[in-house]
């Protein structure tokens, strides 16, 4: 069986949080093709995955936008060119293959350098790498408890794909994040029951949607236990049961065909720091014109570290746009660089 040469695109994103997706957008304007990779189930980085519901005061052009919208809008603007989008994708390694090393699948380009981007699920190839990653690689938060290993994807989520898995059964969900309240209140419609747990006492999420939980537990709809965490989780094929105990050892059993850890993201710089890349203060080194000490390599937004850099969602647009412009030439090269404003584009015309 002939094997399909993977495609070659013009500029590989790593990381989808707000730095990446505007760079996938300013892509699009200059009609580079683009696959965009990020290790969470979802777009946003930060946005989504920290504080969706905080409310930004300092997003250009919004009075004010709560960071779910502005992830939400900034995947509209990129997707108007149809990125090719990978989630759940870890990338571990960018490796430089010359010009023919890999004759079917790499096409001649005065550049002759491909980058093959290696994950933990497949393999790409690109004409420049643009890394947009952040503060490392986002994965949701565990639980170092019995059997938390062995119900994973068998009753144990980390995230809800589709509300419906969740019809007609007992749900609990672990967490006192704005993410475990919202899905307290979102599963309501579906759930047989649900009943919350949270380690401390105080819930970290909005006020507004603790006092609807609290309004909720008041009417016998859900259970609240707070200042419990979790013992074990049993069952047979898939999760059954899960014992929870306070910090007097008194234990309580629930019935659970789900159990959600809603408890936060841990990031991880890991696969970076062996790239090759020039770090400084645990962070990619950049030139003004976004490039790192890898030719055809650039960095952008939170990642990237250059003399007066800040860290902010507006500077990783600016260094988004840098950065594709920057990358142009090693994808068409010998193109006259000439700027288009949005407004006059042809692109949007259509
Ligand atoms: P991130 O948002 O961190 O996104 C990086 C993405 O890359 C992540 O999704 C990650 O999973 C992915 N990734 C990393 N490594 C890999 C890999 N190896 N493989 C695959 N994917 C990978 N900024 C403001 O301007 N205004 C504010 O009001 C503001 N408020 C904030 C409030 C809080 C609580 C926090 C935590 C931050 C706030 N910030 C604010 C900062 C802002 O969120 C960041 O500057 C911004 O998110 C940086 O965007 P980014 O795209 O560069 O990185």
């Amino acid at each position: 069986m002939t094997k399909t040469p993977p495609q070659v695109k013009d500029i590989t994103i790593i990381g989808a949080g707000p730095s990446g997706l505007f760079t996938a957008f300013q892509a699009g304007m200059y009609e580079a093709s683009v696959c965009i990779i990020d290790s969470m189930p979802e777009t946003g980085g930060q946005l989504t995955a920290l504080y969706p519901e905080k409310y930004i005061f300092d997003a250009p052009g919004f009075t004010k936008i709560t960071a779910k919208e502005l992830a939400g809008n900034l995947f509209e603007q990129a997707n108007q060119f149809c990125p090719e989008i990978k989630l759940n994708e870890t990338v571990l390694s960018i490796r430089t293959l010359e010009a023919g090393a890999e004759s079917n699948s790499v096409p001649e380009h005065a550049n002759a350098a491909i980058f093959e981007v290696a994950t933990d699920v497949g393999r790409y190839l690109s004409k420049t790498v643009i890394i947009a990653a952040g503060l490392g690689a986002f994965k949701p938060r565990s639980l170092d408890k019995p059997g938390i290993g062995r119900f994973e994807g068998k009753g144990i989520y980390y995230a809800v794909r589709e509300k419906e898995l969740f019809r007609g059964k007992d749900v609990v969900i672990a967490g006192g994040g704005d993410s475990a309240l919202d899905w307290v209140l979102n599963l309501r419609d579906v759930a047989k029951s649900i009943a919350v747990i949270h380690r401390t006492d105080t819930f970290r999420a909005h006020p507004h949607t603790v006092k609807l939980v609290s309004e909720e537990a008041a009417h016998g709809r859900v259970q609240v236990f707070t200042s419990y965490e979790i013992k074990e989780c049993t069952g047979g094929d898939s999760l059954e049961k899960v014992i929870i105990s306070d910090s007097n050892g008194k234990e309580v059993l629930l019935k659970a065909d789900a159990l959600l850890l809603m408890l936060g993201f841990t990031s991880d710089l890991g696969p970076i720091e062996k790239w090759g890349l020039e770090i400084d203060d645990s962070r990619i080194r950049a030139g003004l014109n976004l490039e790192t000490n890898r030719k055809g390599i650039f960095a952008v937004g939170d990642i990237a570290n250059y003399p007066g850099k800040l860290k902010l969602i507006l500077t990783g647009f600016s260094d988004g746009a840098q950065a594709v412009r920057s990358a142009i030439p090693y994808i068409r090269p010998g193109d006259k660089l000439r700027h288009v404003h949005s407004t006059s584009s042809k692109l949007f015309s259509r």
